[in-house]
């Protein structure tokens, strides 16, 4: 089979997965993850054929995918693709661009260009930052946080990129109690070892209490959340900044799917974001673009330059080319998929995108709360904490739901209670599926 033969029989099965995502199980079944022992074999030592190669991963891959792709899928912020940004990836593949800088590929540093001043833009942060397109908000989290321990060592007279840490000026770095997992990685990455974090107390919300803000400094990293991993809460942002920049303290946001909020009408929770140094946000979960695509961005422009650069003498390129504002040298355009997404909702399509989700989390959680159900979390945006009786009727209602197919969650701990952890961030997800979920967690309560 030549090679368009090929790419046009996996198109092919392509549009037959996506044709069944609707009816596909949100977590496979047993027969489906027992099929995939057929993938336990030696690497062999003549190549196999292409065809029978793809055969293989579709008859036996696509029955093992989780349905995240679909409308029921209601675990972690995964987010499903839009049709323009899975179109836009599709037709990069062909590409097969090295995103690095415009040297490497006109058009990804165009887009990218274009797609990092529309999230600006669409985010309303401040024009003249930096915007570097990363694999997630993980590593970009890393970058941002990157150019904060730069500048703030910087303005001690300490050269980092020349001394490294050693024998450098203590930096202080406060994170909230309910910090994403991911920012203490990053931290820890960066030298920030768990013992020098000071933890900031949090209120009955799981957000930062602001009486209680342990002292900043021009020394300090301040970690803000937009975006509660559990609940969606936000620390109270404007009152928080308000501190850091008077005590001349680096405040970065993680936002990795709360940030979106800023598009839609639950702006308000974000106000005062604009006065942070950094933010983080992800492409992949509630912009519901492809895997992988992240955003870190940063006020000090030159800062993360600095911070993140690669040039080489080989490979020299302007100060805002990508590989010099991200982890990656070589990498594909994540950007292009992002633009993909803005440029096909528009500013209207992406606030109707959160706001949909945000209504529908709050409908869900006032029929479970009239189901018996204890909502443990206020609601504030796309996230429920929920709970039925015991630790284990919660868990055996999940175990129940997941069975009959109406969707798949998680569990959490939640102040020391085990709970189910359900997120609305599909672009498929309609009112008749989140209906579907009630009823499906009401009729498991009541059996
Ligand atoms: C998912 C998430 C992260 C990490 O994002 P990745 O893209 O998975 O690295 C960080 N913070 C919050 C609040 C998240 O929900």
């Amino acid at each position: 089979m030549s090679e368009l033969e090929l790419m046009a029989e996996a198109d092919r099965r392509a549009r037959s997965y996506l044709e069944g995502i609707e009816q596909r199980l949100p977590f496979p079944d047993q027969a489906a993850r027992a099929g995939l022992s057929v993938f336990s074999e030696l690497l062999p030592d003549e190549g196999r054929d292409a065809v029978e190669t793809l055969q293989m991963l579709d008859i036996h891959g696509s029955p093992a995918t989780t349905a995240s792709n679909g409308p029921r899928y209601f675990g972690f912020v995964i987010g499903a693709s839009l049709p323009a940004a899975a179109a836009a990836e599709r037709l990069m593949l062909a590409w097969d661009q090295c995103a690095a800088t415009y040297d490497t590929s006109p058009i990804a540093a165009t887009i990218e260009k274009i797609a990092g001043r529309w999230l600006l833009d669409a985010l309303d942060l401040p024009r003249e930052s930096a915007v570097g397109f990363g694999t997630s908000a993980t590593a970009c989290a890393l970058s941002c946080l990157s150019a904060a321990r730069r500048s703030l060592l910087l303005r001690q007279g300490w050269d980092i990129e020349r001394d490294g840490l050693f024998g450098a000026p203590e930096i202080r770095v406060v994170v909230s109690e309910t910090v994403h997992i991911t920012v203490r990685k990053a931290l820890r990455l960066l030298g920030f070892g768990s013992v020098h974090l000071v933890t900031a107390p949090v209120d009955a919300y799981g957000r930062i209490d602001p009486d209680r803000l342990p002292p900043l400094d021009e020394k300090t990293i301040l970690c803000l959340q937009a975006g509660e991993v559990n609940t969606g809460e936000f620390d109270p942002l404007a009152v928080l900044i308000d501190a850091a920049t008077k005590a001349k303290a680096w405040v970065h946001v993680d936002g990795a799917f709360g940030l979106w909020a800023r598009t839609s009408s639950r702006r308000a929770l974000t106000e005062g974001i604009e006065g942070a140094d950094s933010w983080t946000t992800d492409g992949h979960k509630w912009l519901n673009t492809p895997y992988d695509g992240a955003v870190a961005i940063c006020r000090d422009a030159e800062a993360l330059a600095q911070a993140m650069n690669s040039d080489a003498v080989y490979a020299t390129a302007s100060a805002d080319a990508q590989k010099n504002l991200t982890l990656e040298f070589s990498r594909r355009a994540r950007g292009i998929p992002i633009w993909a997404a803005l440029r096909t909702l528009g500013r209207a399509g992406v606030a109707q995108l959160v706001d949909r989700h945000c209504n529908e989390a709050a409908w869900l959680a006032d029929r479970l709360r009239e189901s018996g159900f204890d909502v443990l979390n206020r609601v504030v945006l796309n996230q429920l904490v929920v709970r039925y009786g015991t630790d284990e009727q919660t868990a055996q209602i999940r175990q129940t739901v997941i069975d009959t197919g109406a969707g798949w969650f998680g569990m959490t701990v939640w102040q020391g209670r085990p709970a189910l952890r359900i997120s609305l961030s599909s672009w498929r997800t309609e009112h008749q599926d989140v209906a579907g979920l009630a009823e499906a967690l009401s009729t498991a309560a009541r059996n």
